[in-house]
């Protein structure tokens, strides 16, 4: 699956040739700072499928956290791409950067349910986690 995108002013772009391991819409807290408020939809893909073809992202993780992830983000227009969780070989795309957000085709799962806002959607039916699903 091929998915190319970028930020907002077109800085930085990236492409990614993989197929996703996961796709959802995650209710955590953290991420409603970036989604604005509502749930972050993105895909799960290997790391190794993905690289900028232009521009550097700028870095950022927390120091206060004890197991911080780290988001990339467009430094001129503050666009926040991707996330880099603990783990490696894996890299988390914002579906909303992608040039085709309908290749994402829906989330499979909720999750981080824990922090869900009396206004999210779950989809009934649609398999959600308090946290993250047993692997
Ligand atoms: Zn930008
Ligand atoms: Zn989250």
């Amino acid at each position: 699956m091929k998915l190319e995108g970028g930020c907002y002013c077109g800085a930085v772009r990236y492409l990614a040739d993989g197929e996703p391991m996961m796709k959802a819409q995650c209710h955590c807290r953290e991420c409603q700072y970036i989604t604005g408020g509502a749930t972050n939809m993105f895909m799960l893909l290997p790391g190794d499928s993905f690289k900028y073809t232009k521009g550097t992202p700028k870095q950022f993780s927390r120091s206060d956290l004890e197991k911080p992830v780290t988001r990339e983000f467009c430094a001129e227009c503050g666009t926040h791409m991707i996330t880099r969780p603990r783990v490696p070989g894996v890299v988390v795309v914002k579906v909303g950067t992608l040039d085709d957000p309908t290749l994402f085709g829906g989330p499979q799962m909720a999750i981080y349910t824990i922090d869900k806002q009396p206004f999210h959607h779950v989809p009934e039916g649609m398999p959600s986690f308090e946290r993250l699903p047993q692997r």
